[in-house]
């Protein structure tokens, strides 16, 4: 019978709505919107609260819950009236409730989204202003509001929008506590009583609801059935459900049944939508592998070419017990892609209008992916105030540790941690960057090709464990790529005397090392830069000393020809086959550096001049070219056949040791003239190509004609 008849019309309370409560209505019925279904997330979303507080008030007086135990959502479409229905056990809403919330008490977000909405907000963000209910007007065109609160008989408040509304007794059936409402679905829009686009929209729109979801579906079949199967069957289907309604639709009465073998069944039953958990009133949701999964392909940009790890484990810390999941998509391939990725915290009971909440975790951890299920996190709570929480504080220190023994955890399975690091790798370095406190166990995560590793990386830890025994620091190069570094005249040396070069080929290792002073004690030394000290014995240190005298002079001249293109000329003891190298200051940029930040389109210029690779040239004793050099110069400092092979072993060095040349071309026809050398060519002879492009010439100083020079030098 309908409930009209049974109301006394006297009963019957009319409001108007506050002025800008209806001008919001009307806008959201009259706007043109195409993306209406977020109707559905904004009332799940109220029921989601609802069952929040009904939750809260019975932990601390569980007779609260005496007007029904069970929480839970359900959701009921029903074409031939063309209604949708959403019933919550959730707290209800009194009389006064009914008149305030809905319509007579303007909340300061009325007039703000409809202020947003004119600066060009999407309407979806209605929920974001705390007058979510009204989108209920997206789709239906009558709208009536059944509500039981614990303190207050049941009401119905119901409007076609019109600027008024109307509350009266409910005397229809009683729903216990909660809130029905029931929509009156525009004709147009009949597609939202469609059960697949309900399940579409929950699912995408109300993943993280902690509370079940029940959508009751209409199923028809067709069976063969004899009145006693169908009573079997009945009472079988009743067990297996969970709480079905079974019941007959079609013309069927109970005269009929007995003539007819052949009988149309129909079953509404509820299945779970959303979380296809429970929670028990007082205790949490717990997020399924379901929801887990989705959080990975709704929230990934691909979620095809990703792998995914997926563990789950439990933070807990005093008081605190939450469960963390994580997940990780692909490594992004841009920052910005990376910026958008986000570990999501989520309150045991859901998020308000389908939000998660962000911790931030730190940067570098952004490829994790994944959802916090926390008790703990206090309920009715903005989400800026979530953000401050010290709980939120200690659940993202306990997500880097959790995060680190989960990387240590993949590093034992060599082969598999391969994969990942490919991945992570950059994550993992800009940790070392990022985080000081965390800098020793992101270190022993770190894999690098060495002179002896072979072709498989390997740990700094693993290197530490190969160092000789007089050996005290860890020596490494940074370079474009390992081929470059392997055969650096750095290396030389160092691998010739059986230490170990860690090959660090990517720039982001250059940051890596300015932070990583050391690794378990021992200091990581460049062996590009000043300073590097091999261990030595007696003879070596003697004859170091004797090379230092022997060649000082020839030092001298060679700093006064390239005068400040160096810092200082040495003698190398890293050297074998080289003549010479440049190395850098201990604490300026390497070579590598220096080109990286030349790379940069946004550098601050300012830094290059005094961050840029300060150049220390060393020259190697034992190499007949500068031996002969030193000969040279020390029958006449003034050679000029000296000075113009100073520079172009200087500029060769450059090259050799990763630095690019400030003018390519000059050292080319520094170059071209030796070739012409050479050859025996004529020095007048112009080669048109390439003077046609060289402004200054420097000349080359010394005899043309001198030809036995050439052979030095080659
Ligand atoms: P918000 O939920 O952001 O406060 P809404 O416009 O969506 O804004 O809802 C207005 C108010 O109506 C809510 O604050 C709540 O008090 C009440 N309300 C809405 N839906 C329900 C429900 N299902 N159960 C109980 N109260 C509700």
């Amino acid at each position: 019978m309908p409930e009209e008849m049974q109301t006394d019309v006297a009963e019957v309370e009319t409001f108007a709505f506050q002025a800008e409560i209806a001008q919001l209505m009307s806008l959201i019925i009259n706007t043109f919107y195409s993306n209406k279904e977020i109707f559905l997330r904004e009332l799940i979303s109220n029921s989601s609260d609802a069952l929040d507080k009904i939750r809260y008030e019975s932990l601390t007086d569980p007779s609260k819950l005496d007007s029904g135990k069970e929480l839970y959502i359900k959701i009921i479409p029903n074409k031939s009236e063309g209604t949708l229905t959403l019933i919550d056990t959730g707290i209800g809403m009194t009389k006064a409730d009914l008149v305030n919330n809905l319509g007579t008490i303007a909340k300061s977000g009325t007039k703000a989204f409809m202020e947003a909405l004119q600066a060009g907000a999407d309407i979806s963000m209605i929920g974001q202003f705390g007058v979510g209910f009204y989108s209920c007007y997206l789709v239906a065109d009558r709208v009536t509001v059944h509500s039981k609160h614990n303190d207050d008989e049941q009401y119905v408040w119901e409007s076609s929008a019109g600027g008024s509304f109307t509350v009266r007794p409910d005397h229809g059936e009683p729903l216990g506590r909660g809130t029905q409402i029931v929509l009156h679905i525009k004709e147009d829009l009949t597609e939202y009583l469609e059960e697949h686009k309900i399940k579409e929209i929950v699912k995408k729109h109300s993943q993280f609801i902690g509370y079940p979801i029940k959508l009751l579906v209409e199923k028809e079949r067709e069976k063969e059935l004899s009145d006693d199967e169908a009573e079997e069957e009945k009472k079988e289907e009743e067990k297996e459900d969970d709480k079905p309604k079974i019941e007959d639709v079609g013309e069927d009465d109970e005269e009929d049944k007995k003539d007819r073998r052949r009988r149309r069944l129909s079953k509404r039953s509820t299945p779970r939508m959303g979380s296809s958990t429970r929670p028990s009133p007082s205790g949490r949701a717990t997020l399924t592998t379901s929801l887990r999964k989705n959080t990975v392909t709704s929230t990934s940009p691909s979620p095809t070419t990703g792998k995914t790890i997926s563990l789950s484990s439990t933070l807990s810390e005093g008081q605190l017990e939450s469960e963390l999941y994580y997940l990780s998509p692909p490594a992004p391939s841009t920052v910005r892609e990376q910026k958008r990725r986000t570990t999501s915290v989520v309150r045991g009971q859901g998020i308000n209008h389908g939000t998660t909440t962000r911790t931030s975790s730190p940067e570098y951890l952004n490829f994790i992916k994944g959802v916090v299920d926390s008790e703990d996190l206090p309920l009715n709570i903005s989400r800026e105030m979530l953000q401050q929480n010290k709980i939120l504080k200690v659940i993202r220190k306990n997500l880097v540790k959790k995060c680190l023994e989960l990387f240590e955890e993949l590093a034992e399975d060599k082969e598999n941690y391969k994969k990942y690091y490919e991945q992570f790798s950059k994550n993992l370095k800009l940790g070392i960057h990022e985080d000081s406190q965390n800098r020793s166990k992101l270190a022993d995560l770190l894999r690098y090709h060495t002179s002896a590793s072979g072709d498989e990386a390997c740990s700094l830890k693993e290197y530490a464990s190969r160092m000789k025994e007089n050996q005290k620091h860890i020596y490494y190069i940074t370079g474009e790529n390992r081929d470059q570094v392997a055969n650096s005249s750095f290396v030389e040396r160092v691998k010739k005397r059986g230490y170990e070069v860690v090959y660090m080929t990517e720039p982001i290792d250059e940051y890596v090392v300015q932070q990583m002073r050391e690794y378990d004690g021992k200091t990581l030394v460049s062996v590009t830069k000043e300073g590097l000290e091999l261990p030595e014995d007696e003879e070596e240190k003697k004859k170091r000393e004797e090379d230092k005298v022997k060649f000082e002079g020839l030092c001298k001249v060679m700093k006064n020809i390239l005068d400040n293109k160096v810092e200082k000329v040495v003698v190398s003891n890293r050297l074998v086959e080289s003549p010479c190298c440049i190395v850098t200051a201990q604490y300026g940029w390497s070579a590598n550096m220096e080109r990286i930040m030349k790379a940069q389109a946004l550098r601050d210029t300012s830094t290059m001049g005094y961050m840029a690779a300060k150049k220390h040239l060393e020259i190697n004793p034992d190499h007949s070219i500068v031996e002969t050099l030193r000969q040279k110069a020390e029958a006449d400092k003034n050679d000029k056949a000296v000075k113009d092979l100073v520079i172009l072993l200087y500029e060769t060095a450059l090259l050799s040791s990763g630095f690019a040349l400030d003018e390519p071309q000059v050292h080319a026809s520094r170059i071209y003239r030796m070739v012409k050398l050479g050859l025996g060519i004529d020095e007048d002879e112009p080669i048109q190509v390439e003077e046609a492009n060289v402004g200054d010439v420097p000349p080359l100083e010394g005899d043309a004609d001198d030809a036995s020079r050439m052979e030095e030098v080659e």
